[in-house]
Formats: structure tokens, sequence, C-alpha cells
């Protein structure tokens, strides 16, 4: 039996199931399975040729028992979950001219744009699936900082057991990201924008907490969340990495680097899992902005949260990455009563010095850097001048920072992980090529059908927005459920 619990220790160890429907422990922890797999280099060859479903689903089978979900119902969920992507092979790649040895990870072809829709496809589906067996109902919350909330507007339209309630910050999100969530018509889906929110998305997560702490409420509406605390993001996440592995190297054993522009750290947590798990990753590079927080963790060891700045790649501009706490239980020989003392401890002083010790445990195979604005503007127009090839906003951080870095890395192959297609991005892609004309490539159908749709959103203020919320969720649930 494949088991979940608490990173911070508390209540009794869960199945696939609950981990899911639950989105955080009921001690307000993350799930962490009790065991990860060990991957040997023969198994890495045997799925050498697998396509990303056929992969997908050999990983995921570690970590689902059969008795939860059968074979051909998780060969079904992940197809079905997957059939809205606009190539066949999900997950493309592009080999720069210019650079050495450098492919770019182009995990931005499902419906929304981003690297979002590789998680919540697969999440979303599983949720609705599980509900519907149970003959439940639940509302999913979630906080965007700009691409969880289009994909999971995405996947949950239409799907009648579930009423999802999407929280962003006004203003601090573009405004093709903003139109992705208000122009679906479903009655299901309930975009929420928040005005002057101070710490832009981190607040969103706060706001969360607290309706999650109203436990009358909470099992009211039966809360849950699809955002990275979800084990199933992360789950669903550790699979581009042995995908982009297998298909990089000439042969198993073949060491690579990995650059990945992280904020709250679900993707590289999941990187940093597939590595323990047997990937041959040599560096995994934490790619931030001037939002730095990572790229001080991982330098010197500090975790300290700093006012929020805005930048062009603003899907990043994170305060506090939550799932670092998923990744350090396993650095400390899963010792979650250290986890608990340092989460208390940050919550208390807004800030840790990490012991040495830990810090060597924590970021061995891991480099880190911060790119300012001029620098990712910088990137997107050489790139798109040298080689006509336009990265967001998020891919050019990735990319600057192997470059930052190149003197400290091993002469290996590099992966670059580019989390969002640069139609999401139009007046960041104007600036940095500082042209009056979007090019083709910087543009996508389906963002400029939702210019053409009305909107249908929420709004409120940052200061009323739990009690604002607690209300509308409540009627809304009354609503459902008298019919
Ligand atoms: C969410 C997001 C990221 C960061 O991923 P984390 O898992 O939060 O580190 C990077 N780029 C884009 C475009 C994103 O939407």
């Amino acid at each position: 039996m494949i088991q979940y619990i608490s990173n911070t220790g508390g209540g009794k160890p869960v199945d696939f199931e609950t981990a899911i429907l639950d989105g955080f422990a009921v001690d307000g922890g993350l799930y962490v399975p009790t065991a990860l797999p060990k991957i040997s280099l023969q198994q890495l060859a045997n799925w050498k040729k697998l396509g990303y479903l056929e992969l997908a689903f050999e990983i995921l089978s570690l970590f689902i028992d059969r008795s939860v979900i059968s074979e051909i119902e998780l060969k079904t969920l992940l197809h079905d979950a997957y059939n809205s992507f606009e190539k066949s092979e999900i997950i493309p790649f592009h080999k720069l001219k210019t650079k050495k040895e450098t492919f770019i990870m182009e995990l931005f072809y499902g419906p929304t744009l981003s690297f979002k829709d590789i998680g919540l496809a697969f999440l979303v589906n599983l949720v609705d699936f599980f509900l519907k067996r149970n003959n439940e109902f639940k509302s999913i919350i979630v906080a965007t900082t700009g691409d969880t909330g289009p994909a999971t507007a995405f996947f949950s339209a239409g799907k009648s057991n579930l009423s999802a309630w999407i929280l962003y910050p006004k203003g601090f999100i573009t405004e093709e990201q903003e139109r992705q969530m208000t122009t679906l018509a479903h009655t299901n889906i309930h975009p929420v924008g928040v005005s002057n929110c101070p710490d832009g998305g981190d607040d969103l997560d706060l706001i969360i907490a607290k309706l999650y702490a109203n436990l009358d409420f909470k099992n009211k509406v039966q809360l849950s969340s699809v955002n990275s605390i979800n084990w199933g993001r992360i789950l669903m996440q550790t699979v581009h990495y042995f995908y982009g592995y297998l298909q990089m190297v000439d042969h198993i054993g073949e060491k690579i680097n990995v650059s990945v522009p992280s904020g709250a750290f679900g993707n590289l947590c999941a990187g940093g899992l597939a590595r323990k798990m047997g990937l041959p990753i040599n560096t995994f590079i934490v790619a931030n902005n001037t939002n730095a927080c990572l790229h001080r963790i991982f330098s010197n060891g500090i975790f300290q949260k700093q006012p929020i700045v805005e930048t062009p790649s603003s899907a990043i501009d994170i305060l506090i990455p939550y799932n670092f706490w998923r990744y350090l239980y396993f650095c400390v020989n899963k010792d979650s009563e250290k986890i608990k003392a340092w989460m208390n401890e940050f919550k208390t002083n807004g800030q840790i010095h990490f012991d040495a010790g830990t810090h060597n445990s924590y970021a061995e195979g891991f480099l880190s850097a911060s790119i300012n604005d001029g620098q990712t503007l910088e990137t997107i127009a050489s790139i798109y001048k040298n080689e006509s090839y336009l990265l967001d906003p998020h891919g050019a951080v990735a990319l600057k920072a192997v470059e930052q870095l190149k003197n400290e890395l091993e002469d290996l192959k590099t992966l670059c992980l580019a989390t969002a297609h640069p139609a999401k991005f139009t007046k960041i892609t104007k600036r940095a090529l500082k042209g009056k004309e979007i090019p083709d490539k910087g543009k996508h159908h389906s963002i400029e059908k939702a210019k053409t749709r009305c909107e249908k959103v929420y709004l409120c203020d940052h200061l009323h927005a739990e009690a604002a919320l607690t209300q509308v969720m409540l009627t809304d649930w009354d609503l459902k459920n008298e019919k």
C-alpha cells in the first residue's frame, strides 16, 4: 500500500485518493509519499523509447495503487487529460543554434499556454474522477500569479462535481492571462480579482490559508485546492524531467544540467525528487528574477521574505516558495519535527538562517541566479535576433541563468525549461523587441479569440477578501445544493 503523510508530522497516513482530495494535510502541512521509489539505469533504458503519455503511466503507477485507480482508468485519465494539447508529442524540444548543446523544453503547448497545463490537466481530471466515483461535490480554490488560474479554469469548466474559485492579484498579471480566466462562460468557474494586494500573489495564499483554517466553512463547502500544495501537481511534474532526460541523452547514465524558472518551487521540487529517484541530473539551476527568495536560500542558506518587485516574468514574482518545505523534508532524513520547527520559526520571525549542514544537504547539486529585468529583455531580443526564436520572459530567465553560471557548470548538455508561450506576455515582447508589431510567433489564436468575448468576474478588495469570499462561496454552495 502506497501511503502519504504530512511533511510536518500531523495526522495519520492516507492513501493517494485522500491526499489528492484533501489538498493540504490535516495539520496544514504538505503531503509526501512515505517512500520514494528508486529507478535503476536499466529501468530508464527500458523507458527510453516511450512517448510522454506512456512514460507518465509508468511513473505514476509507482505512486498510485491499482486498487485506487486501475490500469485502464489511469490510461484513460491520462489520455483525456492531454488530448487538448496542441502538439501530439505533448512536449516538443527546440535546439538552440547559437548556444552550445542547449535545448529548450517547450512546456507551453497546453490549452492555456503555460507549464501549469501539464500538472493541472491531470490533477483536475483526477479530482473530478474521484468526486464522480464518490458522488461528492467540492469547492476548489486556487491562487494564481497568472498561469495556474487559466489552467484551473480551463480544465474545471463544465465539470459538474466541482466549483472552481480562482483568486488573482488584480494588476499583477497580464491582460491576456486575465481574459483567459474571465471569458469562459461556464457557471462553475469563478475568477476573483483581488485589488490592492501589497505582496501580489503571496497575499492570496494567506487568504486561502485563513479560509482553510475556518473549519465550519471548510467542511460546509468541501474546500480543496489544486495549487502546487497538492501532491498531484508535483507528481505529474516529475514526468517531464524523465521525459526530457530520455529525449536528450545519447546514452543512459549521461549527465545533463537543467535550468528552471522558479517561483513557488513546485516545478523544481518535482525535479529534485526525480533526481533522488535516480535520474542522472548533474546540476539544477534555480532561475529567479529580482524576487530572489530561492536564490538566497540556495546561495547563502537564508530564507527571508523581501518586498515584492514587479518584473517582466510576473508568474515567478513570488516571495514564499512553499514547496521548498516539501523538498527539504527529503533532504533532512524526513525529519518532520525539524520542518515544523522551521516553518513556525519562519512564521514568527519572517526569516531563517539554515545551519551549514542543512544548507549543504539541500543545496547539493543546485546552483542559483537572480536575473534582472534588463537581462531578461536582452535575452529575448538577442535570441530572437540571432535565431528568430521567441522566448517568453520566464524561459529567458532560465536561459540567462545558464549563461551567468557557465563558469561554475560542468560542460554538459543543458535543458532549459520554457514555461510559457510568449503570446501571454505581448507587452513584454514589444518592450524586448523595441517594435510596435508583435511577430507571428508571439501571437496565439486562443488569445485573439478571448479578446472577442465578454468577461465575467468577481472583484473585491484585499482588505475584505476573506469575508467577501466566505459569503459568496457559501451562497453559491447553497444555490447548487438546493437544486
Ligand atoms: C508557475 C510558473 C513558474 C514557476 O513554477 P513554480 O512551480 O512556482 O516554481 C514559472 N514560469 C511560469 C510561466 C509559470 O506559470
